[in-house]
């Protein structure tokens, strides 16, 4: 079941999705060389929590922490932990909050200090593939038009897809049917309708699309250990246009 919701729902995953963003921004003025990505979680959960909502992934399906923080070769889900950031160090930051019932999800991958500049080019890439299949979140669509986006652009520039961890719909719960996968055929999956809120992801990596499950049973890396990208944006299906939920604006302006 895809639920659709009221444009009243939609305003209230919206004001999620901008406190997200707004967090995402107060993470990022904190990010240079020598803070530890448990800082940047302190930082996170208190902002969250003293805008009147709570860290929605604080506890969800047990994970330990306000935010997914992973680096370089780690593509989603890892832990906050003492690790120092270093120049030339990517990282991506993903973050959850629920207030009024509702949840928001976004995720933006930040460069700390001068990075190479094939892996520069590996966010701008991702960061675009976000955006071109954002773009294609218009009622009368379907999920592989948006899946379809995302992969040619991304495998245009020589990078990969990462195929074991998709996006998905938003509301109530974090994680909603549809599932919207970062590569696929154009025209095929769910119709999309006026009324979904999904969350776009792509994971792209710079080498291998493989990936290796560790230990710690969240964090995703890629099998190559080279480097991963990860932008996210909630959005609401619309006819016509999309209405993205998430902005990146507080953190590049
Ligand atoms: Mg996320
Ligand atoms: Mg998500």
């Amino acid at each position: 079941m895809i639920s659709l919701k009221t444009q009243e729902e939609v305003e209230l995953l919206r004001e999620n999705n901008i406190l997200v963003s707004k967090t995402l921004a107060e993470v990022g003025k904190h990010i240079k060389p020598g803070i530890t990505t448990l800082a940047l979680d302190k930082i996170a959960e208190e902002y969250i929590r003293s805008h009147g909502a709570i860290p929605g992934f604080l506890g969800y399906g047990g994970f330990p922490a306000t935010l997914c923080v992973s680096v370089n070769e780690q593509i989603v889900h890892g832990i906050p932990s003492k690790y120092e950031l270093k120049e030339g160090d990517i990282v991506s930051v993903d973050c959850g909050t629920f207030m009024k019932g509702f949840y928001g999800d976004s995720a933006y991958t930040f460069a700390v200090g001068e990075i190479d500049s094939r892996v520069a080019e590996l966010l701008k890439v991702t960061k675009e593939a976000l955006f071109k299949g954002a773009a294609m979140a218009v009622a009368g669509n379907r999920i592989g038009d948006i899946s379809y986006a995302v992969q040619t652009h991304a495998e245009s520039y020589g990078f990969s897809v990462v195929r074991e961890l998709i996006g998905h719909g938003l509301g109530r719960d974090m994680h909603e049917k549809p599932d919207v996968p970062n590569y696929g055929v154009r025209g095929r999956g769910p119709l999309l309708k006026e009324g979904m809120v999904i969350c776009i992801e792509p994971m792209i990596n710079m080498g291998t699309r493989n990936v290796v499950f560790e230990k710690d049973g969240w964090t995703v890396r890629t099998a190559d250990r080279k480097p991963s990208a990860h932008f996210e944006y909630a959005v609401a299906v619309k006819k016509g246009k999309p209405d993205i939920l998430t902005t990146f604006e507080f953190i590049e302006n």
